[in-house]
């Protein structure tokens, strides 16, 4: 998982953009580190147990895995189309290999969709804000907000992202994926906090948490404050995330958010039109881009029918 930007799981057939749809709103900015600024990363560390499960911390860089890049690094670069040269979804294949160097190939596959998928949310939430018309730099600035907090107060987008895969998957397998998840994939604080969000009984998030809880996240990205609304310092447990059920309703609203759904299913870029940059290790170069090798690693069984109509039709 990582710390910076944010993402999300959901159950339902993620509708997808037609062309004409994608290619019309191309305002995007790309997020260039100013000098003295790393690039926004997500803390994507799933496999290993960074933190203790009451533990507050966020995994450090070593343990990052994955990690999202936002699309343009201001609104007016964005709007210009002018895309930062990195943005989109990365990987350390070490890093990958090395959690799961020992595991068999259905391990990894399902590890693998579930970070994808958490990544992707990611870029949901940049797709909103974007074209929300929130500088990018507000969402920087409370990552650096987030560090600064002896507190280490909890990111709620991590929670939506570590939920998010069980949107793309089929309905007859969503239980089992959760459990799967649950259990094999060990996160703390507000990584931990997605399975509040599902039911135990069928495994389908609870859809007015995913509501609430989204609400939350843009409302503390609109209000560029960290610390906005019912924000716990000490960070979120079962009882007080289940509360989030508020609905804000002048968030601005787009193609990717609504106050009365929250995030959706898809994000400015299809999911396999985002480009998936691979590294040696955390933050080096990028070694090479792939299109599509997410599909090689992807556990068909657990895929909604849809995702081939999703890939061809992305192309
Ligand atoms: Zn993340």
């Amino acid at each position: 998982m990582k710390y910076n930007i944010s993402f999300n799981i959901r159950i339902i057939m993620a509708p997808q953009q037609t062309r004409q749809q994608r290619t019309s709103k191309s305002k995007v900015g790309i997020w260039k580190p100013k000098s003295g600024f790393e690039p926004i990363q997500e803390d994507d560390d799933v496999g290993s147990l960074p933190f203790d499960d009451d533990s507050l911390y966020t995994p450090d860089r070593s343990q990052i895995c994955f990690w999202y890049v936002p699309m343009s690094d201001s609104l007016k670069n964005y709007g210009q189309e002018k895309m930062r040269e990195n943005w989109g979804i990365h990987m350390d294949v070490k890093c990958f290999e090395k959690k799961a160097q020992t595991r068999p190939i259905l391990y990894k596959r399902r590890y693998f969709h579930l970070v994808f998928m958490h990544e992707y949310l990611h870029h949901i939430v940049d797709s909103w804000a974007f074209d929300a018309e929130f500088e990018p730099d507000y969402r920087l600035e409370m990552k650096y907000s987030i560090e600064r907090d002896e507190s280490r107060p909890f990111k709620l987008e991590e929670t939506l992202a570590n939920a998010n895969f069980l949107f793309y998957v089929n309905d007859e397998h969503v239980l089992d994926a959760r459990n799967w998840s649950k259990e094999n994939l060990i996160f703390g604080g507000s990584y931990k906090l997605w399975n509040c969000l599902t039911h135990d009984e069928d495994g389908y998030i609870i859809g007015n948490l995913w509501v609430g809880v989204s609400n939350h996240v843009a409302f503390q990205i609109s209000t560029k404050n960290l610390h906005a609304g019912p924000t716990r310092h000490k960070g979120w447990d079962e009882k007080t995330i289940k509360q989030l059920k508020t609905v804000h309703p002048n968030l601005p609203a787009n193609e990717y958010f609504t106050p009365e759904e929250g995030f959706k299913q898809y994000g400015k870029y299809a999911i396999d039109k985002i480009p998936f940059h691979l590294h040696n290790q955390a933050n080096s170069k990028s070694i090479k881009e792939y299109k599509c090798w997410r599909e090689s690693l992807v556990d068909e069984d657990w895929i909604r029918d849809t995702w081939g109509n999703i890939n061809s039709e992305a192309k």
